[in-house]
Parts: structure tokens; C-alpha cells; sequence
């Protein structure tokens, strides 16, 4: 081994995406894995820096049954792949109410709050939470690090992230908490190298992945985000609608009889671009499909995120920079040109050119704001997150 090791880790229902940095600082992971399909037939890929596919053993046969025993037989193959010895967990937890605003280390008192945080996100957190406590039977003494996609959005005013609901729900802690942290922190981090004005200013960050939001930074701090009490709200996602009428929501359990679990599955898996095409969530499938349900697909989804950010610029007092990131941000230049023209009247004009091929600014240089495409780095966050704490 060469030195010590970061181990990243993002726990989904049925999948681990995990990343190695080295404890000595620097972004770039050493290497990433991700175990998928966990309980059920379960595969297991790696990368290098370069994003070339590393060799792996095949996972042994009840190496993929739960999340302890997939990750017990994969640290050792990225210790030896990374030549890194894993000395400190970070996690990407999605929940951390009110209670955290920072990341912080887990302890049996850290465990039993994020338990208690399960019924604001029952999708996510409990596999979070499994995580961890994995890592934590097979290695005690292993350093574990939570970090909230909420937290970043700390510094919400107590207007922007109060819902105008009665006080004995909003006691219970139904509020706007906002998510995607991790990620609006990395272009937070990123912003004054790239444009001081903006970066003292204010940016509407556009976070266009699988799941999708928007946050309003002023001087790098959040002061407005799209997604609200859950990753359900705001934008248009793959799979989720984003804003919609609660009166829709109990039309399905007053007059389709639906169950709270189907409504939760129409609300989570069926919806946005996938419930709208009727064909995929993938936003690739979209733009290159000729279906009518398609293109109304992407109008909608587009659509959105301009009447959004028109609401963010109103609600921050001005935009100063535009930001695209995450697969769809970084990825789909006809999105990002059809959100621009979109924010004509905010002063924005596309460079098509600089759009097409790949340009950090793709807006005139003579006109403000711009827009840019930042590459976003969670995994990045979490790693700095753990150094930090160590070395408190
Ligand atoms: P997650 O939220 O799961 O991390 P990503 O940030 O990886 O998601 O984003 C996934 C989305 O990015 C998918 O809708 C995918 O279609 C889209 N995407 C990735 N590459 C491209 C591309 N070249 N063109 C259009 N969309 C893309």
C-alpha cells in the first residue's frame, strides 16, 4: 500500500457507487466502483482516474446479497486495485433535518438521530443507514462521516423555506429542506476561480441529473432551492414530476382509489420524463427519439426549469451567472440551448458554437449574465468532508 485512503460511499436501494481518494488531498478519485442489483443477481464494475473499466473477480456467490456482505468483499479489491488502505468512510446521506447542518462523524448518538430522520425520506435513508452500518461491523474502528443533502441549504431564510401549511404539521418538521448539497457546495467551491462577480454575486445553479433542482447562491450560500420537504419537488426528473398540484395528489387516493404505496411508486418511479414519453427516463432516448409524446416530454421538462429559474432570479433579487451540471447539464447541448433562448429576457444569449463543442462559458462574451457548464464532483465534496474532520 502506498498510502491511506477515502472510501466514498453513496448506498441506494440496490446499489453501492463507491469512490477511493487519497487521504492527502486532491479531487480526482484514484478509482470508482459500483455494485448493482444487490439481493438479486448482482454485478460489479470499476474504473480508473481515466474512467477506463478496471479489473474485477466476479462477485463470489453471497458476495451480492446485502449491502454488508457486497461491501466486505469490495474494500479489499479496491485497496489492492487503488494501492490506497481505506482508513475513513464518507457517506452521502440524504437526510439531516434540522439537526445537521454539517457533516459530521457518526457515533452511536449520530446513528440513532439518522434513524429518527427515516419518515422524511423513507426512499433513501434506510439505505444510507445500511450502509454505515455495515462499514461499522466489519471495520469498528473505521472513522465514518455523514454528509446531508440537505445541509448545504442551512442557510435558506426561514421565509423561502416555510411551507404555508398549519403549525402542528409544521412541527413536525414539514418544511422546504432542499437537497443535491453535495453537489451546489462543489460549484460553490468552483465559482471564484471561474467569475468573482458571480461568485459574490448571485448564481442559479441548475443540477439536471436523474433527480434535478435548482439553487439560488448568494456569495456561495444557499438562499433558494426547487426541491422542497422531498426530492419531489421543483423541476421536471426522470422519474419524478416535480411541482404539482396537491389537489392532483388527492384526486389518485379520493377518486382512483390508490393506495399510499402505489401513489408513492406513480410519484417516484412512473413519472416526469419517463411517465410523460411513455418511453424512458433517459433523456438520451428523448432527444433522439422522433415521438410526439417525446418531444412533448422535453417541452415540459424545459419549460419548467425556465418559469423556475425566472422565479429563483425574483426570489435572490437578480442573477449574475447561470450554471448547468450533473449528466443532463453537462451532457445534452440542445437542453441547455433551448434553457437559455428561454432566459432571453433575463439578458441571456447562447454561443452555439461554445454550446456544441463543450465551452465552460457558452454565452456571448459580450453579454450578461453567462451561462456555464460546471462538471460537478459529489464524491469530491464528501473526500474534502472527511479530511476536514480528521484533521479536527
Ligand atoms: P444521477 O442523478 O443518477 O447521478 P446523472 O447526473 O448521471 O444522474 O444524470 C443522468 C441523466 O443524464 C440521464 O437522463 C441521462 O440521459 C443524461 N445524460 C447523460 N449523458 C447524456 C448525453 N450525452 N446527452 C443527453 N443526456 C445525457
Amino acid at each position: 500500500m502506498t498510502g491511506g485512503g477515502i472510501l466514498v460511499v453513496n448506498a441506494g436501494s440496490s446499489s453501492i457507487k463507491a469512490a477511493v481518494f487519497p487521504l492527502d488531498g486532491g479531487d480526482a478519485a484514484a478509482l470508482t466502483a459500483q455494485v448493482d442489483r444487490i439481493g438479486a443477481d448482482a454485478g460489479v464494475t470499476a474504473k480508473d482516474a481515466a474512467g477506463e473499466r478496471l479489473p474485477l473477480p466476479p462477485l463470489p456467490g453471497g458476495a451480492g446479497d446485502s449491502h454488508e456482505t457486497a461491501l466486505a468483499w469490495l474494500l479489499p479489491q479496491l485497496e489492492a486495485l487503488s494501492g490506497l488502505r481505506i482508513g475513513v468512510a464518507g457517506h452521502r446521506v440524504v437526510h439531516g433535518g434540522d439537526r445537521f447542518g454539517k457533516p459530521v462523524p457518526v457515533d452511536d448518538a449520530t446513528l440513532d438521530a439518522l434513524r429518527d430522520l427515516i419518515p422524511l425520506a423513507r426512499t433513501h435513508q434506510p439505505h444510507n443507514i445500511a450502509a454505515i452500518q455495515a462499514v461499522r461491523s466489519l471495520w469498528p474502528d473505521m472513522t465514518q462521516v455523514a454528509c446531508f443533502d440537505t445541509a448545504f441549504h442551512a442557510t435558506i431564510p426561514e421565509a423561502a423555506r416555510t411551507l404555508a401549511l398549519p403549525a402542528e404539521i409544521r412541527d413536525k418538521g414539514v418544511r422546504r429542506y432542499g437537497f443535491h448539497g453535495q453537489s451546489y457546495q462543489w460549484i460553490a467551491n468552483r465559482l471564484p476561480e471561474i467569475d468573482s462577480t458571480a461568485a459574490a454575486g448571485r448564481t442559479v445553479v441548475a443540477h439536471l441529473g436523474n433527480g434535478a433542482s435548482l439553487c439560488g447562491l448568494v456569495a456561495g450560500e444557499s438562499r433558494a432551492t426547487t426541491m422542497g420537504f422531498t426530492p419531489l419537488d421543483g423541476l421536471v426528473m426522470g422519474e419524478r414530476p416535480g411541482l404539482t398540484d396537491p389537489g392532483a395528489i388527492l384526486f389518485l387516493f379520493e377518486e382512483l382509489g390508490m393506495s399510499p404505496e402505489q401513489v408513492r411508486q406513480t410519484l417516484f418511479k412512473e413519472s416526469g420524463l419517463k411517465g410523460l414519453s411513455g418511453l424512458s427516463n433517459d433523456m438520451r432516448t428523448l432527444l433522439a427519439s422522433g415521438d410526439p409524446a417525446a418531444k412533448l416530454a422535453v417541452e415540459v421538462y424545459v419549460r419548467r426549469i425556465v418559469r423556475e429559474i425566472g422565479a429563483m432570479a425574483a426570489e435572490i433579487g437578480g442573477i449574475d451567472a447561470l450554471v448547468f451540471t450533473a449528466g443532463i447539464g453537462e451532457n445534452a447541448a440542445p437542453i441547455r440551448a433551448a434553457v437559455v433562448e428561454g432566459c432571453a429576457w433575463l439578458g441571456c444569449a447562447l454561443d452555439k458554437a461554445a454550446n456544441e463543442t463543450g465551452g465552460l462559458c457558452i454565452t456571448e462574451a459580450t453579454k450578461r449574465p453567462p451561462a456555464y457548464v460546471i462538471p460537478t464532483n459529489e464524491e469530491a465534496v464528501i473526500a474534502a468532508s472527511c479530511r476536514k474532520i480528521l484533521n479536527a
